[in-house]
């Protein structure tokens, strides 16, 4: 397994035997041990991190390269039919003045893009689905191809596969789902009607039709980091769970509120345990950690992609999934130039081309399929 080689050159002797303990192949290809290395990774604590991080950022480096992907989201409708109880633009909040930007407005915004060197536009939404508003929405993929060289991703949630294969043939590149908790018994609380299954039924789909698949979690909510191992994806979106007020889980701490530097932990073991990954610094980390920065700090320790928002200031209010959310008084030129000066200070470089998976080569065909739901192995 050529993956796994970097695991067998450690940095530093600070980590902990188990901690070095690389999955074990058998003869049929299993792992048989990896459940006991990503937790042995993740107990990593005291100086011992310093070791987990620069083995992170080592990895990075010589799989992903210095070159951080600029990925601009647009958050074009926070109009939303679901109700999770995390989020601050759940259909029941009623304190959010809802909006839904239009094809020739998300255009204009995507033809900026171009000039600040951000080479994928990220289309996320509320989940809305209706007929009518998915035609549209491959219309507006179709155009977004025909009018820019950018690649295309949609982050607007759970379909059926034939919104999803008419969407591919329109253009799109890549999907982002995230599947939240790895937990199906908590995944089905915190999601009223829908299940694990479906969601990961999604990104099998999405799989089988060629598309590039991204999905992660919430750091604090029990998630697995050996499923994001086990479906093999190309994208791993992991940010910490922060309660919103107005949500059913407002009150609820994160689990790891008490030791915060356990999202950059996670961060850490999941590029070891997914070295061809593309990993963003998600913009969650920044509401959590300022000074330094959360998402540079993130780039530092395994993330290879950066997601500059590229909303419009007026809408960035509206879209307020968790308190403290990043960049709402700025615009999409302001996000476009602090990049660039975070990624100098870094001593990082823009990444050029379109940042398609490093595992499939550019929109190949799928190597593999999604396995189907693994039992949640506990946090994060
Ligand atoms: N509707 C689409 C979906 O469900 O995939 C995309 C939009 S959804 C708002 C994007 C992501 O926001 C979710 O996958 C979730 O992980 C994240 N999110 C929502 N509320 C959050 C919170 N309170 N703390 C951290 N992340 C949150």
């Amino acid at each position: 397994m050529d993956n796994l080689d970097h695991r067998q050159r450690p940095d530093s002797v600070n980590l902990s035997r188990d901690a070095l303990q690389v999955p074990h192949v058998t003869a049929d290809g299993r792992e048989d041990n990896a459940a006991e290395w990503v937790a042995a990774l993740l107990r990593t604590s005291g100086p011992a991190r310093k070791a987990l991080y620069m083995s992170a950022d080592r990895v990075r480096r010589e799989r992903m390269g210095d070159g951080v992907f600029l990925r601009g989201i647009v958050e074009f409708s926070n109009i939303c039919g679901r109700d999770c109880h995390y989020c601050g633009i759940r259909s029941s909040n009623r304190d959010v003045r809802r909006y839904r930007m239009d094809a020739d407005e998300i255009l204009a915004v995507a033809k900026n893009m171009v000039g600040w060197k951000q080479t994928t536009i990220v289309l996320q939404s509320g989940e809305a689905a209706s007929p009518e508003g998915d035609r549209r929405l491959g219309d507006l993929i179709r155009r977004i191809k025909a009018e820019t060289d950018l690649s295309v991703t949609m982050s607007v949630g759970n379909r059926p596969r034939d919104v999803y294969s008419h969407w591919r043939d329109c253009g799109m590149d890549r999907y982002l789902l995230r599947f939240e908790t790895s937990d199906p018994a908590l995944f089905a609380q915190i999601h009223p009607a829908c299940t694990l299954g479906e969601r990961l039924e999604c990104l099998h789909i999405l799989r089988s039709l060629g598309v590039q698949v991204g999905s992660g979690f919430m750091i604090g909510v029990p998630a697995n980091i050996l499923l994001c191992r086990n479906l093999d994806l190309d994208m791993i979106g992991i940010g910490p769970f922060i309660p919103h007020p107005c949500t059913p889980l407002g009150k609820t701490a994160n689990a790891y509120a008490a030791d915060p530097e356990m999202h950059f932990v996670a961060l850490a073991a999941l590029r070891l345990a997914n070295p061809d990954a593309h990993i963003p610094a998600t913009t969650a980390f920044d509401a959590v950690f300022t000074n330094p920065s959360g998402r540079d700090l993130a780039l530092q320790r395994g993330a290879n992609v950066f997601m500059p928002n590229s909303t419009p200031g007026q809408y960035r209010k509206d879209y307020m999934l968790y308190p403290d959310k990043p960049c709402v008084d700025e615009n999409g030129a302001l996000c476009a130039f602090c990049i660039v000066g975070r990624l100098e200070m870094l001593g990082r470089q823009i990444g050029t081309g379109p940042g398609h998976s490093r595992k499939r080569g550019d929109r190949g065909v799928p190597a593999s399929p999604i396995a189907p739901a693994a039992a949640g192995s506990g946090r994060p």
